[in-house]
């Protein structure tokens, strides 16, 4: 498959998943370049611009604090490695990820930024972090204990950042026995304890108050450091709802997520930074049929029309990652106006009651994009299929080519 991407396309690169992205530990790169012609017609499309210019409008909203930009499921859709490069190309200090693979696909990838691990990990892993280099989330003394015992059976210095759990009680030793992560921590002789954190479990909602008291928790345990005469490392707490709402929580580094992609974490969440959305999912027209009154359209038949419409088949379906549950819910945009989609969203294709204007074969269908003056966000998709947008982006798969766009 693989061919030269033609003259006309020359900024333009097209990318398909490795195949065995999905189900194993990928070794090489994770993507193969295929001719434009023959790649499916459903693609999700990355302005590499526009991800830059969100970078750099967060960068200066939060300065002199560092960004440590986090790519973790497939950078939230818009594709680990291409996004990883592009950003290690602006000069990113340091990237998130949630799961060793995640780093470990970056390395082989030559991705040469330093990489925290955010996940919690089990000992057996140890060893593959320090051989790719990724620092580790140390979320408990016994795990502290484990990674300090691997980097001294391997003659080397483990990189570790400490979790604090203040609020989410997911990983993370309790902010209130943190003294007993931080001793172990000055004990280790094969860890370089680089950093320590925590995570909000509600930055991104219009009150704040647990959010500010999950701040405080923190920086009642980094006031051991001082008490004990310690050195203080490098310390971070803000994801994108911190980030767009409360600045005080700053520190030496803020986690940006979904902001980074260009789209704001709730609806709730104020908008202090301009970003722009970097992805839109766009398809075309496969199929044009007339259908009259009375036939019902797709499994289950829970639509029907009771005049002559014309319906357009788009092959694009659950299977991509475009929810069963936006059937009968969601709209698309075809030449510049919005129509519903109609009918089961089925695993590869769905149906367009376009009613009776004009359509073709080939022409382009928006999913999640703009066109002229219309436009159909991930927050309307989300609204539609009732969940969250960091869920509709994840969610698109990897069966659906990236094409990355570079002005
Ligand atoms: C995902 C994640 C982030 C980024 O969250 P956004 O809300 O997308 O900005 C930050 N920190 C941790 C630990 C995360 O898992």
């Amino acid at each position: 498959m693989k061919g030269r991407v033609p003259e006309r396309l020359q900024k333009i690169y097209l990318r398909l998943p490795h195949p065995l992205y999905n189900c194993h530990m990928p070794i090489n790169e994770p993507t193969i370049t295929v001719r434009d012609d023959v790649v499916r017609p459903t693609q999700v499309e990355i302005n590499l611009d526009r991800l830059a210019e969100n970078y750099r409008a967060i960068q200066q909203a939060v300065a002199p604090t560092a960004v440590m930009p986090t790519l973790k499921a497939n950078a939230y859709g818009h594709g680990l490695v291409e996004v990883a490069r592009h950003l290690a190309s602006l000069g990113t200090p340091y990237l998130g990820v949630a799961f060793l693979e995640e780093g470990i696909l970056l390395r082989e990838a030559g991705v040469a930024t330093p990489i925290l691990v955010l996940g919690g990990i089990l000992g057996n892993q140890v060893p593959l972090f320090l051989e790719y280099d990724l620092t580790l989330t140390a979320s408990s003394i016994e795990k502290l204990a484990q990674t300090d015992g691997a980097a001294r059976a391997m003659g080397t210095t483990a990189r570790v950042h400490l979790k604090i759990d203040t609020g989410m009680e997911r990983i993370g030793v309790h902010y209130y026995s943190a003294a007993g992560l931080l001793e172990a921590a000055a004990r280790c002789d094969h860890c370089q304890v680089e950093g320590i954190y925590s995570h909000f479990a509600n930055s991104d909602d219009a009150d704040l108050t647990s959010a500010r008291v999950q701040l405080a928790r923190f920086q009642e345990v980094l006031e051991q450091y001082a008490q004990y005469g310690l050195p203080r490392p490098i310390c971070h707490m803000a994801n994108s709802g911190a980030i767009l709402q409360l600045p005080e929580s700053y520190f030496d580094l803020v986690r940006v997520g979904i902001l980074l992609y260009g789209v704001y974490p709730s609806a709730e969440v104020a908008r202090t930074i301009a970003v722009r959305p970097a992805l839109s999912w766009k398809s075309r027209v496969v199929y044009f049929k007339v259908v009259q009154p009375g036939h019902p359209v797709s499994y289950g038949s829970t639509w029907q029309s009771d005049h002559q419409v014309r319906v357009v088949t788009i092959p694009v379906g659950y299977g991509d990652g475009y929810f069963r549950s936006l059937s009968n819910e969601a709209l698309v945009i075809i030449r510049g106006k919005k129509y519903p989609v109609v009918g089961r969203v089925c695993m590869d294709q769905m149906m367009v009651n376009i009613e009776w204007d004009s359509a073709y074969n080939g022409d382009e269908v928006i999913l999640i994009g703009e066109s002229g003056d219309q436009a159909i966000t991930c927050d309307d998709l989300a609204e539609w299929a009732g969940t969250i947008p960091y869920e509709v982006l994840t969610n698109i798969n990897t069966r659906v080519p990236r094409v990355y766009i570079h002005e």
